[in-house]
């Protein structure tokens, strides 16, 4: 589209095409929706297979906006990481997610997702030392998901983080394991407290041997090494009397819950699944 008579598009250059035009208003709409207040975190809540009790909850941004409706983060992620913004918007979620769960029994953390993006901005360790003080949360509630793809580049620098991050008392996960470019070096090389299997091995779970096999390799690892296991995107039973059986530790997915409202926090611990 060009400029629409009203002259909306003007400033779009001629020749830009129509994606480039829809991301540079997605870009556009990105940042008025931070000074807008549009973003809402949501959680999900982690149980502990064996017990069953809520353990965690996973902080899952959405973006609440005016016109579309609830937005979810695969539709604005990747470009807010590709403009830096995420670096903002990981701040929000980490604050939020912070000053939400102070106010849970202290029995239950909270897991915080960071971009590699945010994983590798200079602000990061003053950006989780504000949101811890800000909201006065024992560091030891809080666990950080990070991906693959930030051990893959300047490990020395990753590692130095991590550490700092965990002398802070910090938990460390490696979310969407078993996926990308999982190297079992990974592990030995950076401190985890926890494996995240990714959805795609637990959807799979009843249905396909190799899937199982990876599962029970990687609960058998994290069982040997004294590292947690969680199953993400636990849909049925089935998946969670096989996971329970393989001993992996905690479990996720919309069995349970979808990601809700903080306001529905406390309905989603009240509920005991207990089996
Ligand atoms: P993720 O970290 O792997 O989060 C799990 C995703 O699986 C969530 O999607 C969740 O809603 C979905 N899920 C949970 N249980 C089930 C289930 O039983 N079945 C199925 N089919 N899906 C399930 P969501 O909320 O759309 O988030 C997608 C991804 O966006 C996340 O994947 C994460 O990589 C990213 N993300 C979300 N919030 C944040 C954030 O605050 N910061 C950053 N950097 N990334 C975020
Ligand atoms: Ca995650
Ligand atoms: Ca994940
Ligand atoms: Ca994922």
């Amino acid at each position: 589209a060009k400029a629409d008579g009203r002259g909306t598009y003007r400033f779009f250059e001629t020749g830009m095409d129509a994606r480039a035009q829809a991301r540079r208003l997605l870009e556009m709409d990105l940042r008025a929706a931070l000074q807008r207040d549009e973003f809402q975190v949501y959680y999900q809540p982690i149980r502990d297979v064996a017990s069953g009790r809520v353990v965690a909850f996973e902080a899952l941004l959405r973006w609440n906006h005016p016109q579309r409706g609830l937005i979810a983060p695969i539709n604005f992620i990747p470009l807010a990481e590709e403009t830096g913004l995420i670096v903002q918007l990981g701040e929000f979620v980490l604050r939020s997610a912070c000053t939400d769960a102070v106010t849970w029994p202290d029995d239950v953390d909270v897991a915080v997702n960071l971009s590699p993006v945010q994983f590798k901005s200079p602000n990061l360790i003053a950006s989780v030392t504000d949101a811890l003080a800000a909201s006065g949360i024992d560091a030891r509630r809080l666990e950080l998901e990070i991906t693959e793809s930030v051990l893959l580049q300047n490990s020395e620098a990753t590692l130095a983080t991590l550490h700092e991050l965990r002398a802070m008392g910090v938990r460390i996960s490696l979310d969407d394991f078993g996926t990308g470019y999982s190297s079992l070096s990974y592990l030995r090389s950076f401190p985890f407290d926890k494996i995240k299997i990714d959805r795609s091995f637990v959807s799979e779970l009843a249905t396909r041997e190799d899937s199982m096999a990876i599962i029970r390799a990687v609960t058998g690892l994290g069982r040997s090494l004294g590292i947690v296991t969680t199953a993400e995107g636990v849909e049925n039973d089935v998946q969670l009397e096989l996971l329970r059986r393989e001993g992996c530790t905690q479990a996720q997915g919309y069995l349970f819950s979808e990601p809700r409202p903080a306001s529905d926090v406390a309905m989603m611990l009240d509920r005991p699944r207990l089996r």
